[in-house]
């Protein structure tokens, strides 16, 4: 058995398979009913620190990565409130003060689907029209990540979602990049942008963005993405997009098998080329993807509160995520949505190491997967790594890789 930690967790699998018939279908070997099991189960709850425990104070202070985390879903009331007063806006938000957006925005948690979820960034784009205001909220949530220590940011967005008020694409992430590399001076913390394409637009929409992003390569722009509701949207509708941007060597990272199922992930890595898979949620459906996964050491950028609210999983006790770092697939944890999911990195990680009892030794993995699997360049990527690594008090796990 490779993992002490889960061992004890496993040997109970026949039982629980008896009893509920989940294991219908299977015919492969022993530890795929075993996998099957974990989705099925709840997490232990989170005992008293021990030596395996960690205190939200000590995640708190230990260097982090965010990979996956939206412009547009992250931005601060505060600061929503003042765009909206200063660009007569008001009439388009729930509520004119701070608690009062606070108290509507709990009712996300009810969001049926993911597309009644993303439904709530209508309260956030057309605050997000002008070159001021994105550059205010890139710089404002670079700053909200380096007082957390988040050491290095992928930030994304869709361009296309800001031209409402006339700005070009262009001098659109010319704005956000703006405000972002001020942060970077100001607070020492490195960024990085992912530009979208997405889903329910033309296939011209998304080769559109994917060319804006190649031409920004090497310029702040690290990487192209689909992003948006998944159901009746594969990727494979955005072909030209994903071929021109490996035509021009950029990172893909692609939204896939968050509301849909693993078919959406497959299609994402064999026909588009994705490097890694924003949230992977539904991988665990299919066994030998799942292996391929962890062949090829795939990453997903995994936002646990964000898959409760969507309904993809039922809570972060029975998330798959503990099955995949159990596996040894190279999870990252991200917040998706800082606002939408009222989350930061440190809570994330919180809430996968107490819901999700993931113990402290994985949770180191976790975190330094989000810079071992950075859209950094290579040098860079290992410079930052040497440095965080010396920061982390805890033993490596077995499954550190070796590089
Ligand atoms: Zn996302």
């Amino acid at each position: 058995m490779l993992y002490g930690w889960c061992s004890g967790l496993l040997r109970r699998t026949s039982l629980v398979f008896a009893a509920s018939g989940a294991g219908a279908g299977y015919t492969g070997g022993e530890w795929k009913v075993k996998l099957g099991w974990m989705v099925a189960v709840k997490a232990p709850m989170a005992k008293a620190p021990g030596p395996d425990q960690l205190t939200r104070e000590q995640l708190l202070h230990w260097p982090k990565a965010e990979l996956h985390c939206h412009l547009d879903g992250s931005l601060r009331l505060e600061t929503m409130l003042d765009i909206a007063r200063a660009e007569a806006k008001l009439d388009l938000l729930p509520a004119d003060d701070v608690e009062g957006l606070q108290e509507i925005l709990l009712k996300i948690d009810h969001s049926e689907t993911l597309e009644a979820y993303l439904s709530w960034f209508r309260y956030t784009i057309p605050l997000m029209q002008t070159a001021s205001a994105l550059a205010r909220i890139a710089y404002e949530l670079a700053e909200d990540n380096a007082r957390e220590n988040v050491r290095y940011l992928e930030v994304r967005f869709g361009p296309i979602l800001h031209t409402e008020e006339g700005l070009s694409l262009e001098a659109i992430i010319d704005a956000v990049l703006e405000g972002l590399s001020q942060a970077e001076k100001d607070f020492g913390i490195r960024t990085a942008l992912i530009i979208c394409g997405l889903r329910d637009r033309f296939e011209s929409a998304s080769l559109r963005q994917a060319e804006l992003a190649s031409a920004y390569r090497g310029k702040g722009v690290v990487a192209f993405d689909l992003a948006g509701g998944e159901a009746g949207h594969p990727p494979k509708h955005h072909l030209p997009a994903f071929y021109h941007a490996r035509n021009n060597l950029l990172n893909m990272t692609i939204h896939a098998g968050e509301s849909w199922g693993p078919d959406s992930i497959e299609q994402a890595i064999f026909v588009c080329g994705a490097h890694r898979i924003g949230h992977g949620t539904t991988l665990y459906q299919d066994l030998n993807l799942m292996q391929y996964f962890l062949d090829h050491q795939i990453p997903l950028e995994i936002c646990p509160t964000s898959n409760v609210q969507t309904h993809i999983v039922q809570d972060l006790e029975t998330h798959p995520l503990r099955q995949y770092v159990a596996f040894g697939i190279p999870v990252t944890v991200n917040t998706d949505n800082r606002l939408f999911s009222r989350t930061t990195v440190t809570d994330e990680l919180w809430r996968v190491h107490t819901a999700s009892a993931v113990p402290a030794h994985q949770m180191r993995e976790i975190v330094l997967n989000g810079f071992r699997f950075s859209f950094l360049p290579w040098d860079e990527k290992q410079e930052m790594l040497r440095s965080v690594i010396a920061e982390l008090p805890i033993p490596v796990s077995d499954r550190t890789p070796v590089w």
